[in-house]
């Protein structure tokens, strides 16, 4: 069995040979480990071996978590589906909000943030397969709503997120990852100055494919911690 930092070891060896494939910067991209269902010593394996984020998915875990201190010594982000009712208990702890999906949840987002003084950083998710299942901005909606989210004054968006359908060829993602990269791409030079920072998109099984499409952080869960058992 190879432990969390050797696994670590080799992502970010993978993740270099990619970028310099696709002629990019291998210090632009950005390691986020999906930490669903590890515990706090696994979180802290993964941030003393440095990893750049923790990404949780769940609420009730995650301030489980917080309180156990998992999360110490590395910035914690949510890339999960979010609820309106429990957005008051992600603003202000996440540092970087991936999955805004919807402008009554932005809106949420924006109310919480105004009652802590703060401005909360997110980024837009796009259903870029279009699936009924999945929750995100469909991409004929996206530029408006990118459009509306800059009146939030509490929000900053920063990029974009997509989680594309569950493909089972190898490279079968590839075409939605270039197809969120152009929107990406629009959207920040159109509507925000070419402010973007974020690109998210790519895990454990796709995410060379993803960084030779431009994503600027990758979600890596099973290839860091092992496979998850769900009960
Ligand atoms: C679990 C999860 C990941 C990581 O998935 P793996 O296939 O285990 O790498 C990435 N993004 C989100 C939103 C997740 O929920």
């Amino acid at each position: 069995m190879t432990s969390i930092a050797e696994n670590i070891r080799s992502i970010r060896e993978r993740m270099d040979r990619a970028a310099r494939a696709a002629g990019r910067d291998p210090g632009e991209v950005l390691l986020v480990g999906a930490s669903k269902m590890n515990d706090a010593a696994a979180c802290q394996a993964a941030i003393a071996a440095g990893i750049d984020a923790l990404g949780e998915n769940r609420v009730q875990e995650m301030t489980a978590k917080l309180a156990e201190r998992a999360y110490d010594g590395a910035p914690l982000h949510f890339i999960g589906h979010l609820q309106r009712n429990k957005v008051r208990q992600v603003v202000g702890r996440a540092a970087l909000i991936h999955s805004a999906g919807s402008l009554a949840l932005l809106e949420e987002i924006h109310r919480q943030a105004e009652k802590q003084s703060l401005i909360q950083d997110v980024l837009l998710e796009v259903n870029i397969g279009g699936e009924e299942s999945k929750s995100g901005f469909s991409p004929q909606a996206l530029y408006a709503a990118a459009e509306s989210a800059r009146e939030f004054s509490h929000i900053r968006v920063l990029g974009l997120m997509a989680i594309p359908p569950a493909e089972r060829e190898p490279h079968g993602n590839l075409p939605y990852f270039i197809k969120v990269s152009q929107l990406y791409v629009d959207i920040s030079r159109n509507l925000y100055d070419n402010s973007f920072k974020y690109l998210s998109m790519g895990m454990s099984d796709d995410f060379e494919d993803a960084i030779a499409a431009g994503a600027t952080i990758i979600r890596v869960g099973s290839a860091i911690f092992g496979y998850r058992q769900y009960q």
